[in-house]
């Protein structure tokens, strides 16, 4: 199986990217194909302690992907990331920064 952490790192490049390039006003078909993909990844996940996990945690209806545009996206997943930061004992990261640290870059 691959290095959990190292596919973690680069999972997250991914998604957070994703979102990054999300369009600001979505067709509702996207919308739908975004849950979808959302609802696949988490079944898919090559790591399958985390997968159930992501799961566990996309069941709970307050954490539905929120896909309506990009900045709604890109928020929704800068807190699915702090979940998992959460629970792993990480730091928190500050989701009014997600789009500096994957969009925009940092400007310090
Ligand atoms: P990462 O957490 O990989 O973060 C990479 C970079 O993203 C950081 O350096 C920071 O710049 C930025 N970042 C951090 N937090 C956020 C945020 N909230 N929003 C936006 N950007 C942020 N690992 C396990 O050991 N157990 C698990 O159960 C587990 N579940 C996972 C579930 C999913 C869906 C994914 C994608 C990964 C999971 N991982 C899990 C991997 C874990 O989240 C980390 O990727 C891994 O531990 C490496 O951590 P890291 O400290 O290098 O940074």
């Amino acid at each position: 199986p691959p290095d959990v952490e190292q596919l973690g790192r680069s999972s997250w490049t991914l998604l957070h990217s994703i979102t990054a390039t999300y369009p600001r006003n979505p067709p509702v078909s996207l919308q739908q194909e975004t849950r979808a993909f959302v609802t696949a990844f988490s079944k898919l996940y090559p790591c399958w302690t985390c997968a159930e996990d992501f799961q566990a945690w996309l069941k709970d209806d307050r954490n539905a992907p929120k896909v309506s545009s990009r900045e709604e996206f890109g928020r929704w997943m800068c807190e699915a990331h702090n979940a998992v930061n959460v629970k792993l004992g990480k730091e928190r990261f500050d989701c009014d920064r997600w789009e500096e640290r994957w969009r925009t870059g940092w400007k310090d």
